[in-house]
């Protein structure tokens, strides 16, 4: 399988909230001087040039970061996300697009350790020409999901795991789900944060990938942003976050940031916007 790539979507409603997302639970855990580890099981190409063909096809951009790029000063809690972003774009805009491992290989410091797995031959392969380079870095070509069980608990113990996987098949939802709480009793103490799309009516499984995690955890913080409504069939309208262990004061941060966020990304439907939000404890 593995026919998923990142490029077509790159910078679109979803990595937009996912990164936004992600840059408030890393300047949390950056607060303390101690190290830390980043871990992301499905770390994709590791940044996008959102001029390339793939992003033009779709040009699901224009309906994510481009929005935000707009409004940018009024989102000064974003500066984490928005300061890779200007980064990578010296001379301006947004168009060379971080996905979330230059994101966090940004903001992470020198004393911090990353640890990247990628399965798809060429994704591997043009994550490891970005940031192959970098000493804090260690890129692997595995299954991250599996990979998630040998490399935990990480040294040193402290630090986030994020999990993104395309959910190319119904089957991955429950390996997912499996994967993550097997994740999660090897080092409770670690934060995890999943990600997931919301999908048409008859194709959305988040409800009982959610489910079947928070029978087993305690301590998540469950967040969704919606930019049109759900329809029968239609591709993804929103996706969201479950946060395990989430760091102090996220879920207040996240209480102020997401209804503008859902404004700005909303898109308009016969003349009116649906934007949309929830934060639930889980
Ligand atoms: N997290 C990235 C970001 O935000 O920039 C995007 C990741 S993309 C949604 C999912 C990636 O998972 C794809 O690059 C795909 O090749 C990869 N992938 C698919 N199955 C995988 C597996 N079993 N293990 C590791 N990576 C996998």
């Amino acid at each position: 399988l593995l026919s998923y790539l990142h490029g077509f979507h790159a910078g679109n409603h979803a990595d937009v909230f996912k990164h936004a997302v992600l840059g408030l639970v890393l300047e949390s855990l950056l607060a303390k001087p101690k190290p830390l580890v980043y871990v992301e099981s499905h770390a994709g190409a590791g940044r996008y040039d959102l001029g390339a063909e793939q992003a033009l096809k779709t040009a699901e951009y224009r309906l994510g970061i481009a929005r935000l790029w707009e409004q940018r000063d009024v989102f000064p809690e974003l500066s984490a996300y928005l300061g890779a972003i200007s980064s990578l774009n010296p001379s301006g805009g947004f168009s060379v697009y971080p996905g979330s491992p230059a994101l966090a290989a940004h903001l992470l410091r020198a004393q911090d350790r990353l640890i990247l797995m990628e399965l798809h031959p060429t994704e591997s392969q043009t994550l490891r020409r970005h940031l192959g380079g970098d000493p804090r870095i260690g890129i692997h070509r595995r299954d991250g999901l599996e990979g998630l069980t040998a490399l935990l608990p990480p040294k040193p113990a402290r630090g986030l795991v994020l999990i993104d996987p395309p959910y190319e098949q119904v089957s991955e939802y429950r390996r997912v789900a499996e994967a993550l709480l097997a994740a999660h009793a090897r080092w409770p103490t670690g934060v995890y944060a999943l990600w997931f799309p919301r999908l048409g009516l008859q194709r959305d499984r988040s409800a009982d990938l959610i489910g079947s995690i928070r029978r087993s955890v305690s301590d998540g913080l469950l967040c969704e942003l919606r930019v049109r409504r759900q329809v029968d069939d239609f591709g993804m309208h929103g996706s969201g976050m479950l946060i395990l262990n989430p760091p102090w004061r996220l879920e207040e941060r996240l209480g102020d940031l997401l209804p503008r966020l859902a404004d700005t990304l909303a898109i308009e439907e016969t003349g009116r916007s649906v934007p949309s939000w929830t934060i639930e404890r889980i």
